[in-house]
C-alpha cells in the first residue's frame, strides 16, 4: 500500500491481508509495521525471475542452467536482505540448502512443462507483457466522518504476464492442491479481479467476461515430471462491484475507533511466525487468543 497527494493505492495483498484480519491492514494503513520477507516467498521470486529471464533474454539450454540461475538469484536476495538490514523469516526452510532444493525442484517442473515451450513461443512472438506494472482508479471514497473527507482509490501491483488481448496469468508456487482448489479461487480469489480489471482498464483485455489463469508449480510433484497446473477464473464488472464496496469497508473501518476492534485469531497466519503485528508484540487480542 502507498499513499500519496494523489490518494491511496492498494494492492491486491493489502485487500487479501485485510480479509484474514483488519487488525493488520490497520497497522499496515498507519505505516506502523511492514511486511517482512519469507523464505517461502523467495522460493517463488526466484522461479519467477527465471521465467521471465527466459521470457526477456531467450532461454536456456539445460535444466541445470535454470536450476543454477534461479540458486543464484535465491542466494544474491538473501545476502541482499542481510546488507540493507531488511528482517527475513526463515520459517518454512530454516536451512539454505533445503530451500535451494525446492528452488532446484521447480526449475527443473518448468524446464521440463509443455507450458514452457508455448510460453516461449507467445514471447517469441511479442504476444506477451512480461512483469507488467500498473495503478488504475478503482474510485473515489467519501468518509461517513466528513473529517476524513474523500480519497482517490487505486489498484496498483504488478502483473507476471498479460496474453495481450487474451488473458491474464500469475506463477504460484505451492504446497499441495488444496491451497488452489479451482471452486474456491472462482468464489472468492481476490487478485484475478483486481489483475484482470487493471489489464482491462488499460485496454490489454477485452470485455465481456476477463479470464485470468494461475500457473501453479507444486512442491510434491517430482522434478522434470510436473507442468505448472492451470487453475483458471473468470471476472468481470460485478466482481468489480464488490471489491469497491469491501476496500470501503476496509477504509471506514481503519480510521474507526469500534471496541472491541475486529480481530482474528482462527488460522495458523495469526501467529508469531506470520503475522508482522504479532511478532511485534503489538496484536491487541494475542494475549485472549482462543488458541491458550
Ligand atoms: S496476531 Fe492475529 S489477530 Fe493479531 S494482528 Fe496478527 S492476524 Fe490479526
Amino acid at each position: 500500500m502507498r499513499i500519496d497527494e494523489n490518494g491511496i493505492h492498494l494492492r491486491q495483498s493489502d485487500v487479501d491481508g485485510y480479509r484474514k484480519c483488519p487488525e493488520q491492514f490497520r497497522q499496515k494503513f498507519f505505516g506502523e509495521i511492514e511486511d517482512p520477507e519469507t523464505d517461502a516467498a523467495l522460493v517463488g521470486t526466484a522461479i519467477h525471475a527465471l521465467i521471465e529471464h527466459e521470457g526477456t533474454n531467450g532461454h536456456f539450454g539445460t535444466v541445470a542452467e535454470m536450476a543454477d540461475f534461479a540458486c543464484n538469484y535465491y542466494c544474491e536476495e538473501v545476502d541482499r536482505f542481510e546488507r540493507e538490514g531488511i528482517q527475513f523469516n526463515q520459517v518454512k526452510y530454516p536451512r539454505l540448502d533445503r530451500a535451494l532444493d525446492m528452488v532446484t525442484h521447480h526449475a527443473a517442473n518448468w524446464g521440463g512443462s509443455d507450458f514452457r515451450f508455448e510460453f516461449l513461443r507467445l514471447a517469441a512472438n511479442d504476444e506477451l507483457l512480461l512483469e507488467w506494472e500498473f495503478d488504475v482508479p478503482l474510485f473515489t471514497h467519501t468518509y461517513n466522518n466528513p473529517d476524513h473527507g474523500t480519497v482517490p482509490v487505486w489498484l496498483c501491483g504488478t502483473s507476471d504476464v498479460v496474453h495481450k488481448g487474451v488473458k491474464v496469468f500469475d506463477w504460484k508456487t505451492a504446497g499441495n492442491m488444496q491451497q488452489y482448489l479451482p471452486w474456491e479461487r472462482q468464489r472468492w480469489a481476490i487478485q484475478p479481479t483486481v489483475y484482470t480489471y487493471a489489464a482491462w482498464h488499460a485496454g490489454l483485455i477485452p470485455d465481456p467476461s476477463w479470464v485470468f489463469e494461475y500457473k501453479v508449480f507444486f512442491s510434491g510433484d517430482k522434478p522434470g515430471e510436473a507442468s505448472p497446473r492451470t487453475i483458471g477464473v473468470t471476472r468481470g464488472h460485478n466482481h468489480v462491484a464488490w471489491l469497491k464496496q469491501l476496500v470501503a469497508q476496509m477504509l471506514e473501518q481503519a480510521v474507526s475507533d469500534v471496541s472491541p476492534w475486529p480481530q482474528r485469531d482462527d488460522s495458523a497466519l495469526c501467529s508469531d511466525k506470520w503475522c508482522p503485528v504479532f511478532a511485534a508484540g503489538r496484536c491487541k487480542g494475542a494475549d485472549i487468543s482462543s488458541w491458550d
